[in-house]
């Protein structure tokens, strides 16, 4: 495939730390697939919301000779003195009717909705952000510590290097789905007072709720919150889906496959096409990858000019 960059692009994409000279063959790099370091998990969530520092969005281009292995989760999460709420007792019913919701009444039953107990836990639940009629869908794992208290999906360091990623193919989660000027703060030509173009994106997770301690979605959390994300991608109607991190695309995808084998495929949910990549919170351990994920915004947006969206 060949890319027009123009400058603004360019500065975006070193904001996001890809270097242009993309190598024509991926680098070798392990993968990690047990230890779920493609994904973002408990560790990744909390790193998003750790004092990473602004690497986050940092240039890379100091990419080491030698790449040091992503760092590995532990298989089993610490331990927390306290009691967790039991995720498999069902606290209540799922309101019946989720699939023929509108939008209103989706978010109302979220915020509402005691179907497993991660509700036990929670500050508020998450339900989604952008542009209700966008062509482009972001879906991420679970809400974290920052998202739990702020309500928006992708508010910590995990959601800026998202933005940053977004910006580069010229989307907002601000913008409305037509494209419209957006000052761009956090990039130059933004300070020097220039609008940029973008479009909308709506951002959604596979879980509405926080899961305590940033610990893994357990498989019934995910069952129970599954109708609300096949009801939002139905009404959003996206003309591709982005799913970020293991949990989303495995979800997604029902398939316990690993992210290194299933990117670089167009996959399909209720028939919109799905791109995989990693999770921002695992780039921002494995810089690296980086590369990686540039790659497969740029098979999307090859997807959404084949499907004549912008
Ligand atoms: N990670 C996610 O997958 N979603 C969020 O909203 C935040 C971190």
């Amino acid at each position: 495939m060949t890319l027009q960059l123009d400058d603004r692009q360019r500065a975006l994409l070193a904001e996001m730390g890809i270097k242009l000279w993309l190598p024509k063959a991926a680098p070798a790099t392990p993968e990690i697939v047990a230890s779920g370091a493609d994904s973002t998990g408990a560790e990744a969530r909390s790193d998003a919301e750790s004092a990473q520092s602004a690497s986050a969005v940092a240039p890379a281009t100091r990419a080491p000779a030698a790449p040091s292995a992503p760092r590995v989760r532990p298989a089993a999460p610490p331990q927390s003195a306290a009691p967790e709420p039991q995720s498999a007792m069902v606290l209540g019913p799922r309101p019946e009717g989720v699939a023929d919701m509108d939008w209103s009444q989706l978010e109302a039953a979220v915020a509402a909705c005691r179907a497993c107990g991660l509700c036990a836990g929670r500050t508020q639940t998450v339900f989604g952000v952008g542009a209700r009629s966008a062509d482009w869908m972001v879906i991420g794992e679970a809400p974290g510590e920052n998202e739990d208290r702020q309500g928006q999906p992708f508010v910590g360091q995990a959601g800026k290097l998202l933005d940053a990623m977004l910006a580069a193919i010229g989307l907002s989660r601000q913008a409305e789905d037509a494209p419209e000027s957006v000052a761009s703060s956090a990039h130059p030509a933004g300070a020097e007072g220039q609008k940029v173009l973008k479009r909308g994106v709506y951002i959604a997770n596979v879980l509405k709720c926080r899961p305590p301690g940033n610990r893994n979605p357990q498989p019934d959390e995910i069952a129970q919150c599954e109708p609300y994300l096949r009801r939002q991608v139905a009404l959003v109607q996206p003309k591709v889906i982005l799913a970020m991190g293991r949990f989303a695309v495995q979800s997604l995808l029902q398939t316990t496959e690993p992210i290194g084998r299933l990117r670089g495929r167009v996959h399909q949910y209720q028939g919109v096409p799905v791109i995989v990549t990693y999770h921002p919170a695992y780039l921002l351990r494995a810089l690296p990858e980086k590369a990686k994920a540039w790659q497969d915004l740029c098979l999307a947006m090859e997807v959404m000019r084949g499907s004549g969206g912008g």
